[in-house]
């Protein structure tokens, strides 16, 4: 399905995307090309170009375009190639990553939403992505080290076991903050042994949740 004035739509975001400043060529091209209302409930689709987060059932969203470029673009400046994501939701963000990357690992807590998200990257023909139903705090161990790390929900602080899976000159994307409180983006990079972090600005996600999976 094709929503009516489709094209003029995507090329309107991808105009808006280019004056909030992303500039990376290959990021708006996958942008471009990637169904973004087969990611949501039929009665949201309407919406699927506007630049906004939007509900995806579960008291989930997928996040918004603006977002998606921002983390992918820093992902990219870093030649990544093997990426874990955590927080699957709609499978958009994955969907963006599978295009751009050789392989995408990608673990989620909420069972319904990874079987949904599974289904899409089956229907656009995307075959380099593993799921994972678990826990991200956890990270997926048995697959890393990992040359990128993005993580697409907000984390009281930084997840010990993701450090532990970046791999040497590898760079982690994260979310930091309690819910409801001011989080930032954080830039993580790993030198050998040593840890450089930076905070990129403020942003707003569903929390990164400790617990059982569902
Ligand atoms: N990138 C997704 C964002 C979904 S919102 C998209 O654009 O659609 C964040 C997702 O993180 C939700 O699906 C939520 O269920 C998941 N999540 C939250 N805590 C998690 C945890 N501890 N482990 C794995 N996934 C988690």
């Amino acid at each position: 399905m094709m929503i009516s004035n489709g094209q003029s739509r995507v090329k309107r975001l991808i105009q808006q995307l280019e004056e909030l400043g992303i500039t990376n060529k290959e990021v708006l091209r996958v942008i471009a090309n990637t169904p973004r209302h087969l990611f949501m409930p039929e009665s949201l689709a309407h919406k699927a170009y506007e630049n906004t987060a939007l509900p995806i059932g579960n008291g989930q969203t997928i996040s918004q375009p603006l977002m998606v470029a921002t983390m992918t673009q820093l992902l990219m400046q870093h030649n990544c190639k093997n990426v874990l994501e955590i927080g699957t939701g709609s499978g958009y963000q994955t969907a963006v990553l599978a295009q751009l990357v050789d392989k995408v690992f990608s673990v989620e807590r909420i069972a319904t939403l990874q079987y949904q998200a599974k289904r899409r990257m089956r229907q656009l023909d995307l075959h380099n992505v593993s799921m994972r139903h678990g826990d991200g705090w956890k990270g997926w161990r048995s697959k890393g080290p990992f040359d990128g790390i993005i993580v697409t929900a907000a984390a009281s602080d930084i997840p010990q076991d993701l450090v532990d899976q970046l791999a040497d000159g590898g760079v982690m994307i994260i979310p930091v903050g309690e819910q409801n409180e001011s989080q930032s983006l954080v830039v993580m990079r790993r030198f050998g042994d040593s840890l450089e972090q930076q905070r990129i600005g403020d942003v707003r996600f569903v929390p990164l949740v400790k617990g059982d999976v569902i």
